[in-house]
């Protein structure tokens, strides 16, 4: 207690001391035993005033005995609220015990940031994975005991939503995934997640390699078999019987052919996250040829539409651009009955260059939508295959456009048509005056 916190109070008592004295010798003594009277109440008053100040101050535990009277009911409330206290106290430990327990076992790297992006808490997966020992490393900048390659730039790009996938730096052969959470007050602290994904990337990279392998090795039987095929179609020798399964056979050896080379394309496209050879691409030249491609696939049946800003270029990788607009055109053509329109819409806005084709057809229903870019993802397989399809169209536009930093957004309304719009980034977008552009910037931005 402050000395003299309780100095004004026995002042007083000791004035009424005094009081009780003098009117004591001035013969009152009834005046100065009530004084007296009041004087020692008020004593019992601060005496237990001051030892509860005494017990709250040094955190000591009230127990009983307690006083009688109305000290004895604060003593027993104060007494009651400490215990109260103590126990979210001990819940609270118990649970933070048993946090730092599970979040130790956790095989992943956990380190919390704090909002300058200094470590405040790791746990004992993040120093094999990335390096960072707590509490060794508290208060340091993950960037300085982490230098792991790429992370710098992760951490201040703002974007988490896809992770980091990088080699470790500690260890060469073990693969990271590397996501950031923010959290706390207007999401300035991070929670970083290291984990282990080696076995699934070698998983991927040999189920990767199987299919393209698998894909090479079937392209030049099937190569030799539509040739002898086309030429016994082609001579007059065959025989009139022989003629309908032979082009039964070619017809199905197209579409083999079409498979294989989309997985062969989708092989090529998985090898890497990032587009490579990106240049000024005329993407309005590219939906013009598509277009009269899709005209000749529709066979007059349709009606295509465009709406191009013809001076509206994009940087990319060419082949890539065209076959995702393809797919998209040409989907919009195959799953649509005759006398359908198509519209082609190719527009800068605000957000970046957008292109929208849409058509009045049957649409999509709600529940494919999310699986309609998987590979093989069909909603009818037999029409699907009638009509020359793979079911691997929008599994390469997808990630034709993931590795262009654009977006794939499905509008459908059933019975009413469906409408893919592919928004890319505003760096990547080109005017057809500013031809002189760096796109090795722009590509890497
Ligand atoms: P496919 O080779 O079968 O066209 P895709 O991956 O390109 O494979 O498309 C997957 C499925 O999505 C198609 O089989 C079809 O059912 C549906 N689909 C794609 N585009 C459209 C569209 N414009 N209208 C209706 N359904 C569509």
């Amino acid at each position: 207690m402050r000395p003299g916190a309780i100095g004004f109070e026995l002042a007083l008592v000791l004035t009424g001391a005094v009081a009780t004295g003098l009117l004591w010798l001035a013969g009152l003594p009834l005046a100065g035993a009530v004084l007296l009277v009041l004087s020692l109440y008020l004593l019992r008053q601060l005496y237990f005033l001051w030892r509860l100040t005494r017990f709250i101050q040094r955190q000591h535990r009230l127990a009983p005995p307690f006083p009688a009277g109305l000290w004895g009911e604060v003593y027993r409330a104060v007494g009651r609220y400490q215990q109260r206290a103590r126990k979210g106290r001990k819940r609270q430990l118990r649970f933070q015990r048993r946090f730092r327990e599970a979040a130790n076992s956790v095989p992943d790297a956990l380190v919390v940031l704090n909002k300058s992006q200094q470590i405040e808490w790791a746990n004992p997966a993040a120093e094999t994975l990335l390096g960072v020992q707590w509490p060794d490393h508290e208060g340091k900048l993950l960037t300085e005991v982490c230098e792991q390659r790429g992370l710098a730039d992760y951490l201040d790009g703002g974007d988490y939503t896809r992770p980091l996938e990088v080699a470790a730096e500690q260890n060469q052969s073990i693969m990271l995934s590397i996501r950031i959470a923010p959290f706390g007050e207007r999401k300035r602290q991070r929670l970083v997640v290291g984990r282990d994904i080696t076995k699934i990337f070698h998983l991927n990279m040999i189920r990767r390699d199987f299919v393209a392998n698998a894909s090479h090795e079937l392209r030049t039987p099937l190569t030799v078999i539509a040739g002898f095929v086309e030429n016994l179609l082609n001579s007059a020798l065959t025989a009139e019987p022989h003629r309908r399964p032979l082009s039964l056979m070619e017809r199905q050896t197209n579409r083999m052919r079409s498979i294989i080379e989309d997985l062969l394309t989708l092989s090529r496209l998985e090898m890497d996250d990032t587009a490579s050879n990106l240049a000024p691409v005329n993407l309005p030249q590219e939906i013009e040829q598509v277009v009269a491609d899709a005209r000749t696939l529709s066979d007059g049946n349709h009606e295509i539409a465009l709406d191009v800003d013809a001076d509206l270029m994009l940087i990319g990788n060419q082949s890539e651009l065209r076959s995702a607009v393809s797919n998209l055109v040409f989907n919009a053509v195959k799953h649509t009955p005759a006398g359908s329109h198509v519209r082609i819409a190719w527009r800068d806005e605000p957000g970046g260059p957008v292109l929208r084709v849409s058509d009045d057809g049957p649409g999509i229903a709600p529940e494919h939508i999310p699986r309609i870019t998987e590979r093989f993802y069909r909603i009818d397989k037999a029409r699907s295959r009638a009509s020359g399809g793979t079911g691997l169209g929008l599994a390469i536009v997808k990630h034709v456009l993931n590795r262009h930093d654009a977006e794939l957004s499905i509008a459908s309304d059933p019975g009413r048509g469906t409408c893919f719009t592919c928004r890319f980034p505003p760096a990547s977008r080109l005017r057809r005056e500013d031809p002189q552009r760096d796109t090795r910037v722009l590509g890497s931005a």
